[in-house]
């Protein structure tokens, strides 16, 4: 058996086997291979992935709170330019030259948007580790990038390590592309309470990326929908990275309309 599983603390939530195990049983791989989630306190996590590499595992996608360490536990070089550049992984490949981390975080965020990013005006909010992949790739596609963040102190460091400029008091109309990597909204927080966003303020020439998902849509997608906005929700945003690191492990094409379906439920 070929193994594959997602690590993190808590991970028993995680949407990832549901879609990679629909993804693998539609390439006609079920047979041989396999997707699981793994629950693993930080302490262990190096030791759980030595031990996995080890094993019959090929490879593994992280989260919450392990994608730090993912970056490091894997071979100098062996580390992806992008992983390295956003200072976490998010996918582990156990290969015959050693351990390999790839973030497919930020190619997945590029996958879901719709037409060019180069010379597009992005207002990324949030400055922590989503933010990171987010707003490095957008630099790397050539986006003009603003940065806010609550602790706006946050939002500089980001800007000031990865591209971009930080900003206090965004516009929404001076932005093509809005992309939500804070957390408000996973527990129903209203996001024009604690985001400088007005609910009148999306037009149907914005794109608008919640990362945040559950169980309904995020109120900031309904909001931008609502407005004739073109919405891209977390989901999504999930399918995209996995698709990507299914294609690292399997090396085929990922089946994304099967993933989208097993993902949302
Ligand atoms: P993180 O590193 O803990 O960063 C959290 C961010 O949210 C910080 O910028 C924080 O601002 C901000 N924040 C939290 N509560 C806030 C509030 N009440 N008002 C304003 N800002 C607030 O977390 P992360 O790893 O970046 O993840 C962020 C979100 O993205 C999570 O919901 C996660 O599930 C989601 N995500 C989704 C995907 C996907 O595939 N769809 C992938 C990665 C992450 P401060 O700096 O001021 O604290």
């Amino acid at each position: 058996m070929k193994r594959l599983a997602v690590l993190g603390h808590p991970v028993a939530h995680s949407r990832s086997p549901a879609m990679q195990n629909a993804a693998l049983e539609a390439l006609g791989l079920a047979d041989e291979w396999s997707y699981e989630a793994i629950d693993v306190a930080p302490e262990e996590f190096e030791a759980k992935v030595r031990e996995m590499a080890a094993a019959d595992f090929v490879g593994a996608n992280v989260t919450i709170p392990h994608k730090e360490p993912a970056l490091w536990v894997a071979d100098g070089s062996l580390r992806s330019p992008a992983a390295v550049a956003i200072g976490a992984a998010n996918t582990l490949s156990f290969t015959e030259n050693g351990i390999a981390a790839e973030n497919t975080d930020a190619g997945g965020l590029i996958d879901a948007l719709p037409g060019r990013v180069r010379g597009r005006r992005a207002l990324v909010l949030g400055a922590g580790g989503a933010a990171r992949a987010v707003i490095w790739v957008l630099e790397a596609e050539g986006a003009v990038v603003d940065v806010w963040n609550r602790t706006g102190r946050r939002a500089e460091k980001v800007a000031a390590g990865l591209g971009g400029a930080a900003v206090e008091a965004p516009r929404l109309s001076s932005y093509g592309l809005i992309v939500n990597t804070t957390a408000v909204g996973l527990h129903g927080e209203d996001p024009f309470e604690h985001l400088p966003l007005s609910e009148g303020g999306f037009n149907s020439e914005h794109v608008v990326v919640d990362m945040v998902y559950g169980e309904h849509p995020t109120k900031l997608i309904e909001a931008a929908k609502a407005a004739g906005a073109h919405t891209i929700d977390g989901i999504e945003i999930l399918v995209r990275q996995g698709a990507r690191s299914l294609e690292i492990w399997t090396l085929r094409k990922p089946p994304l309309d099967i993933m989208r379906h097993a993902a949302r439920g």
